[in-house]
């Protein structure tokens, strides 16, 4: 019997070229990148097409080991905004205007929803709150609140 709980540290020791490569890109890109945009980074990079189940296997790695997220509304994936525990509830902030996403982690929250989980006898395997809306920069943007009430 072994306890399964990595942190992100020790993980990153576990990366292959391929999952390395993954990560560089969602590294370097600071933003969603869907699964077939980074097959098209890898692409530029190596020079060479890497097969879609290598991208999706990799990319898989890098969730189980909290080194990355996956976006549901977005169908993307983004890299780990800062260290927290594998498990741990992150929320992200996500710019309908701009795209910019932020992530953030909240003790009351991981604590309500594992009490809440608890109570309800459920087993969570994602633990992620996406937030639509406008980011700070946008909202006070002047004159770029045209949205849902164009007047013209
Ligand atoms: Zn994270
Ligand atoms: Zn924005």
């Amino acid at each position: 019997m072994s306890t399964k709980r990595v942190a992100p540290r020790a993980a990153a020791r576990g990366l292959t070229p391929a999952r390395r490569a993954a990560l560089d890109i969602l590294t370097k890109a600071n933003r969603p990148v869907g699964a077939y945009e980074m097959i098209d980074l890898l692409a530029d990079e190596k020079g060479k097409r890497p097969a879609p189940i290598s991208v999706y296997r990799a990319l898989g790695y890098l969730l189980d080991q909290g080194l990355a997220h996956r976006l549901a509304s977005r169908n993307a994936f983004v890299v780990c905004g800062h260290s927290h525990e594998a498990g741990e509830p992150v929320i992200f902030l996500i710019c309908d205007e701009c795209g910019e996403v932020s992530e953030a982690t909240c003790p009351e929250l991981t604590r309500g929803l594992a009490a809440l989980t608890a109570s309800a006898g459920f087993e969570p395997r994602t633990r992620v709150v996406e937030i639509a809306g406008l980011c700070g920069r946008c909202a006070a943007a002047p004159g770029k609140d045209g949205r849902g009430a164009l007047v013209e």
